[in-house]
């Protein structure tokens, strides 16, 4: 399978091939052919055709293009789950990552139908009075930019990430420009050939981009925007590219976090609390074998009950089956490829400086219908921390694998002290029946944080775990995460658009609000 760039409304073959290998079996999956495309012409057909395709829409228009497209995906993602298997994920893992995709479509698309008005414009407040005569007034709008959303994605979620950041940004009325992480590329491909052929958006609205970026970046200006999702070093690198600073391009980042999830002293081994807090930290650290941003890194527990949380993390993780994705029966797959393996060991190795390894051996696991050499098979591994106050590294080493550390904590200041230790994450989530406890956790640790899950007894059946972003909430998190905020309802949007302050008579003013309503 050869993939190739989909620019100005035309599938194209690049210039480089690079073989992308089966994280199962190491077999060659697809080449991913690109380079040498002109940068420049794409950024500026989105901006002049699919700017001006989009803009002529109002934000009902573009919500009814979502719904459509998401229909016309769902009709078809039996075909995105199978090739989904290659890049170690099981059918659930697929499942997370296409139906979480879709089901953002849809969301956007009914909360733009519900939320927004039947307009291209947006009012933020009411007028403002300015004189006392009330000739003169003030009033702020919303429109979209002109330029082209650059949106730049990780390897784990090949659907997700490519329609979650897509959604707000064509619903705001912005065309974009996607490239997918090169790894797992074959799968982003199918999905956009999927939306190529639907021919539901207009043209111009998505460009693809297979491979390197080239000189993308010395072309943008002040109306483009870009949205990256990897690691921090590369999202550092492209924040510092001199045409970021200097047109004050506007930058999103989803990076690394070391989320973690805090056992409050309430829940006792005895309480349907503490299982809900043990089955989440197992289920976190092997659904898409621990390559999420969100996963749980660090387990704090209270100091009295770390023997007994390690004991029943060991027992639920021996049940889990390691192999080959596609069998019946196998929980977790192999990490995307051999190169994440060495990655994720290494960054195991560097935290055994401060942690021991109390559950999981990489040396010796069994795998199940595939071959542990040739595939990037590694176990679910669990350390302990026994000083994390003194320890540095497992609040900032991400191993982007099936991997927790478990620390004792001393009272809530201490845990509150010790999830703020990850220097800005994701998401926390607090295991209580104690709505004070919980309470307290929140105001200690919500400044760190982009979303916090309290989960108990009451909310665990419905509850959508720790790991899972929602579109309507928001996904970001300050410091190491990045700072972005690329989900969270309608607000989103507004990375995509301009608010300005329009000044002028009540007839002036009236018009530019008659305007914005459609
Ligand atoms: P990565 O190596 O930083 O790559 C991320 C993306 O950037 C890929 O599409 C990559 O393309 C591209 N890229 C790399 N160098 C580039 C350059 N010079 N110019 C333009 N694009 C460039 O990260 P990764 O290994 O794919 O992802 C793992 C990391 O992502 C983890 O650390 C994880 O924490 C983070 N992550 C965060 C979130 C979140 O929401 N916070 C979600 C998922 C993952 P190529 O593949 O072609 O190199």
């Amino acid at each position: 399978m050869i993939l190739e760039s989909f620019v100005q409304g035309q599938w194209v073959r690049g210039k480089d091939a690079v073989e992308i290998r089966s994280a199962v079996t190491g077999e060659v999956v697809a080449q991913a052919s690109g380079g040498g495309l002109d940068m420049g012409a794409i950024l500026e057909h989105a901006r002049a055709v699919g700017g001006g395709n989009l803009r002529r829409l109002t934000f009902h228009q573009r919500a009814d293009l979502l719904k459509k497209l998401a229909q016309y995906v769902n009709d078809r993602k039996e075909q995105l789950y199978k090739l989904s298997f290659a890049t170690g994920a099981t059918r659930t893992d697929a499942m997370i990552d296409v139906d979480g995709g879709i089901g953002t479509l849809f969301v956007y698309a009914s909360k733009g139908r519900k939320e927004l008005p039947d307009g291209k414009f947006l009012l933020d407040g009411a007028a403002e009075p300015l004189g006392k005569a009330g000739t003169f007034a003030g009033q702020h709008i919303v429109t979209p930019l002109h330029g082209a959303a650059v949106h730049i994605n990780a390897f784990n979620f090949p659907c997700w990430g490519l329609l979650e950041k897509l959604a707000p940004a064509l619903l705001a009325g912005v065309p974009v420009v996607t490239k997918p992480a090169t790894v797992t590329a074959y799968v982003a491909h199918a999905l956009m050939r999927m939306i190529a052929e639907s021919a539901i958006l207009p043209a111009g609205a998505l460009q693809f981009i297979v491979g390197p970026t080239g000189d993308l970046f010395d072309h943008l200006t002040c109306q483009d925007v870009v949205s990256f999702t990897g690691s921090a070093d590369t999202s550092q690198k492209l924040q510092r590219h001199p045409v970021m600073a200097r047109e004050s391009v506007r930058f999103g980042a989803e990076r690394d976090s070391l989320n973690a999830a805090i056992l409050a002293p309430d829940a006792a081994p005895d309480t349907p609390e503490f299982n809900l807090f043990v089955k989440e930290v197992a289920k976190e650290m092997t659904v898409k074998a621990g390559q999420k941003c969100t996963a749980i890194r660090r387990a704090l527990v209270p100091a009295n009950r770390v023997d007994a949380a390690i004991g029943a993390l060991r027992e639920r993780l021996a049940k889990v089956k390691v192999g080959n994705p596609e069998l019946e029966g196998v929980r977790m797959g192999p990490l995307v490829g051999l190169e994440q393996r060495r990655d994720v060991l290494g960054h195991v190795g560097a935290l055994r400086s401060e942690a021991e390894i109390v559950c999981g051996d990489a040396e010796n696991f069994p795998v199940e219908g595939a071959d542990s050499k040739t595939g990037a098979f590694v176990p679910p591994l669990l350390l302990y921390c026994a000083a994390p106050l003194r320890a540095t590294k497992v609040h900032a080493v991400e191993a982007f694998g099936p991997v927790c550390t478990v620390m004792g904590y001393d009272g809530l200041e201490e845990a509150i002290a010790l999830a703020n230790r990850g220097d800005g994450s994701l998401v926390a989530s607090v295991y209580t029946h104690a709505p004070e406890v919980a309470a307290d956790l929140v105001f200690g640790i919500g400044s760190f944080h982009g979303r916090l899950v309290l989960i108990d007894r009451d909310c665990a059946e419905e509850s959508t775990g720790h790991g899972s972003p929602m579109p309507g909430l928001i996904h970001g998190g300050p410091g190491r995460a990045g700072g972005g905020e690329e989900l969270g309802g309608m607000r989103s949007l507004a990375h995509y658009m301009q608010r300005s302050a329009v000044q002028g008579s009540p007839a002036m003013l009236g018009g530019v609000t008659g305007k914005a309503a459609g």
